[in-house]
C-alpha cells in the first residue's frame, strides 16, 4: 500500500513501540517521516530505511514544540499527518498516595503536550487547509484499570481533546481522531511483562481483551496510519478502541 505517497509526517515518541511501529509503517506506504523522542539515542535506532529525519523534543516543553515543527516546516515544506504519540505511566498509585509531581507530569507529557503539538502542527495545516492528526489516547481514558488515576485522567483528556479540536479544524479540512490501544507490549509495559512472565502469569496479560491475548505495536499502528489516510476521509472527531475487545465487555 502506498497511501502516504508524496506525504509529509510527524511523529512523536517515535523511538519506541507503538510510535517506532507507526513511523516505519508511514514510511513503508511511502510518506516522509520525522521521528521526535525526547530519547535521543533510541530515536537513532529507530530510523526507518529511508530519507527520514529526526530531531530530539519533549513535548511536554511548548519552545521545543515550537522549534520541531518549524524544522518538519523548513525541511518539508507541509505536514499532512501528525502521529501525536509520546507518552508515560509515572506510577499506578491510589488516589490517596498520588502526589502533586505525578499528577503534573503525567499531565504536562500525556495531555499538555499532546495539545501543544496540536496548537503548532494544526496551525501550519490550518492554513494548508489538509492535514490529519491522530492522538494516541488508551482505554485507561475510557474505563478504569491499567496505569492508575493520572494516567487515566490524561487519556481521557486526549478524548475530549480529539472532540474539540476536530470541531476547530474541521472547518479548514483538518480532521483529528484517537486511538485507544489495549494493552501492547511495548518499552512502556515491560515492567508488566516481566513480571508476569516471571511469576508464570503469563495468560493474565490478554485476559481483559476479548481475543483472550494481548496487542502488538504494528496493530496499533495499522490503525493509525488508516485513520491518518485518505482512507478515513470523512472521519473526525473519534476515538477507535484497538483493544482486541477490551472495551466491549
Ligand atoms: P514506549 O515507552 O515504548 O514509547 C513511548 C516513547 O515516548 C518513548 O520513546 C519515550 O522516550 C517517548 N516520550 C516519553 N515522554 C516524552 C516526551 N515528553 N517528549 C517526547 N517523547 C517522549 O511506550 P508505548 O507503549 O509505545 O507508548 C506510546 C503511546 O501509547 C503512549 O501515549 C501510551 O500512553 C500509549 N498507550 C500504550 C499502551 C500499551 O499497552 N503499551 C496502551 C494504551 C496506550
Amino acid at each position: 500500500i502506498t497511501r502516504f505517497d508524496g506525504k509529509y509526517a510527524i511523529v512523536t515518541g517515535a523511538a519506541s513501540g507503538i510510535g517506532r511501529a507507526t513511523a516505519a509503517r508511514l514510511a513503508e506506504e511511502g510518506a516522509r517521516v520525522l521521528l521526535l523522542d525526547r530519547n535521543a539515542e533510541a530515536l537513532a535506532e529507530a530510523v526507518p530505511t529511508g530519507d527520514h529525519l529526526t530531531r530530539t523534543c519533549d513535548v511536554s516543553d511548548e519552545a521545543q514544540v515550537a522549534e520541531a515543527v518549524a524544522f518538519a516546516q523548513a525541511h518539508f515544506g507541509r505536514i499532512d499527518a501528525l502521529a501525536n504519540n509520546a507518552g508515560i505511566i509515572c506510577d499506578r498509585s491510589q488516589i490517596t498516595e498520588t502526589d502533586k509531581a505525578t499528577w503534573e507530569r503525567t499531565l504536562g507529557v500525556n495531555l499538555i503536550g499532546a495539545a501543544m503539538m496540536l496548537k503548532h502542527v494544526g496551525k501550519v495545516m490550518q492554513a494548508q487547509g489538509t492535514g490529519a492528526v491522530v492522538n494516541t489516547a488508551s482505554v485507561a481514558g475510557i474505563r478504569s484499570g491499567a496505569g492508575g488515576n493520572a494516567y487515566s485522567a490524561s487519556k481521557a483528556g486526549v478524548i475530549s481533546l480529539t472532540m474539540t479540536a476536530a470541531c476547530d479544524l474541521g472547518q479548514y479540512g483538518v480532521r483529528v481522531n484517537a486511538v485507544c490501544p489495549g494493552l501492547i507490549e511495548t518499552g512502556m509495559t515491560a515492567p508488566v511483562f516481566d513480571y508476569a512472565r516471571e511469576h508464570g502469569k503469563e495468560d493474565r496479560l490478554g485476559a481483559r481483551a476479548e481475543l483472550r491475548r494481548y496487542g502488538h505495536p504494528e496493530e496499533i499502528a495499522a490503525a493509525i496510519a488508516f485513520l491518518a489516510s485518505d482512507d478515513a476521509s470523512f472521519i473526525t472527531g473519534q476515538a477507535l478502541p484497538v483493544d482486541g475487545g477490551n472495551t466491549a465487555s
